[in-house]
């Protein structure tokens, strides 16, 4: 493979790994940064995390556990002909205890770890390798005499350290395999042809120490397969919580601050994918542009606060009388932009109206109760009529409110079509201000 095959390869292995994780936290309804604390350990971790680290390296434990025992039920199977080739009188005896028992017990155990089973039971397996290895090995060795018992049983013992090199499985049962080898090594040792108390101290002293170097061989390979599970949980907090911020900045970098509606940016990113849209029939699009008459006047008389206080009191008050029915932003400093999809010249015009009529109601607290005039504001109202870019309509409805503006103000304005203004004259009509209540 070459190396960016490789790196493509070891990513995707990546990826697969945490969703794997991300679905299976799930489904227990996990959170990530819940059972995670800077210092749990293996033992002292939440039992729901443990549960999930069981669960999760299961796949991968027993590929391990089962080629292990595979090849020792094949090794086993080898055995037979070596014990025949080394004393042709084992034969009834290797056929009975490697080809029937121990094979029996080994090809149960590899069944065993097809499917997962409690942790306990995992940890027993090793025990009861440990001991079908030691017993067998011992007793066929025992048969064939003093040379080839020794022989057995060391290499028993080293098999066995091997199985505590490869089974994935806690420490503690590692330890209780480790002690039984070692018990019967000696026993063996000290009840079988050799009979020599003081060569088995001394055998078994001496693997022994091989056997627990394995073992605790076994407990960093264990610990450090959880600190990896660890920081992929980590992984997986980490990512969540930038997840959400990002949500929460992309939230934040659509809002206007001061009135707390969208801003310009967010509202041509909506109106361009509006425009794109097949869901939304063009000729039923429209927009708004709405700015207050005689602001500057207002901040000056009034303050800038108050002024804010309009811009904030506009904005909620064209929000309310859009009744959801289309999408406000801030435009400019007092400049709104609303746009209107599903909606015909007579509808948009009358949601135009409402507002005008709408802000005329927006009463300001001044400083010491200073009088103010009524707020009102200018629109011009862009109806599609062919436009070819939301700009042009955004455009024409610019154009209705400085028509607006010039007519004397607190009216709505309906722009032009595009293509030849001069052919339409009779199209932009005004409503007047004076017709409230
Ligand atoms: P017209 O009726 O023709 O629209 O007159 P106007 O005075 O409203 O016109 P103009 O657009 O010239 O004035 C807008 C003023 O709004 C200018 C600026 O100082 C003020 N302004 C812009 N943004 C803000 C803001 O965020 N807060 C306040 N208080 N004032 C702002
Ligand atoms: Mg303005
Ligand atoms: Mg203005």
């Amino acid at each position: 493979m070459s190396n960016s095959a490789q790196s493509n390869h070891r990513a995707l292995r990546q990826r697969i790994y945490n969703d794997a994780l991300k679905t299976a936290m799930t489904e227990r309804g996990l959170l990530p940064d819940r059972l995670l604390t800077p210092e749990s350990r293996l033992h002292d971790a939440s039992p729901a995390l443990n549960a999930l680290y069981e669960s999760y390296s299961w796949a991968a434990h027993s590929l391990k556990a089962r080629a292990w025992l595979q090849a020792a039920i094949f090794f086993n199977f080898l055995l037979m002909s070596f014990d025949y080739f080394v004393s042709p009188s084992l034969l009834v005896a290797t056929l009975i205890i490697r080809g029937f028992i121990m094979s029996s017990i080994l090809l149960g155990l590899y069944f065993l770890w097809g499917r997962q089973r409690a942790s306990w039971i995992q940890g027993a397996t090793l025990v009861v390798v440990s001991a079908t290895i030691m017993i067998g090995s011992g007793a066929l060795g025992a048969l064939g005499g003093v040379s080839l018992f020794e022989r057995y049983t060391t290499g028993a013992l080293f098999t066995v350290a091997t199985a505590i090199l490869f089974f994935p499985i806690g420490f503690r049962w590692t330890v209780a395999a480790v002690v039984t080898a070692i018990v019967l090594h000696a026993v063996m040792l000290v009840t079988g042809p050799v009979r020599d108390p003081l060569l088995a101290l001394s055998t078994s002293y001496f693997y022994s120490g091989a056997i627990v170097a394995f073992a605790s061989t076994r407990k960093a390979t264990l610990r450090s397969q959880w600190n990896s599970f660890k920081s992929k949980i980590r992984e997986l907090r980490d990512q969540e919580a930038l997840a959400k911020l990002n949500a929460e900045l992309k939230v934040v970098a659509n809002l206007d601050p001061l009135t707390g509606i969208q801003n310009r940016r967010s509202t041509q990113e909506n109106i361009a994918r509006i425009w794109d849209d097949p869901a939304y029939a063009k000729p039923a699009i429209a927009v708004l542009m709405l700015d207050i008459d005689n602001f500057k006047q207002l901040n000056d008389t009034l303050g800038h606060a108050t002024g804010d206080d309009c811009i904030k009191g506009v904005a909620d008050k064209i929000s309310l009388a859009l009744h959801d029915g289309g999408i406000v932003s801030r435009h400019g400093g007092e400049e709104f932009l609303v746009v209107l999809t599903d909606t015909t010249a007579s509808d948009a015009f009358a949601v135009a109206e409402r507002i005008r009529k709408s802000v005329e109601s927006l009463q300001l607290n001044t400083p010491g109760n200073a009088p103010a005039s009524p707020v009102t504001v200018s629109i011009g109202l862009a109806l599609w009529a062919g436009d070819q870019t939301p700009d042009m309509l955004i455009n024409r409805a610019d154009e209705a409110l400085y028509d607006a503006k010039r007519k004397g103000k607190n009216q709505t304005v309906v722009a032009q079509p595009p293509q030849d203004i001069s052919a339409h004259p009779g199209q932009a009509h005004s409503q007047k201000a004076h017709d409230a209540a």
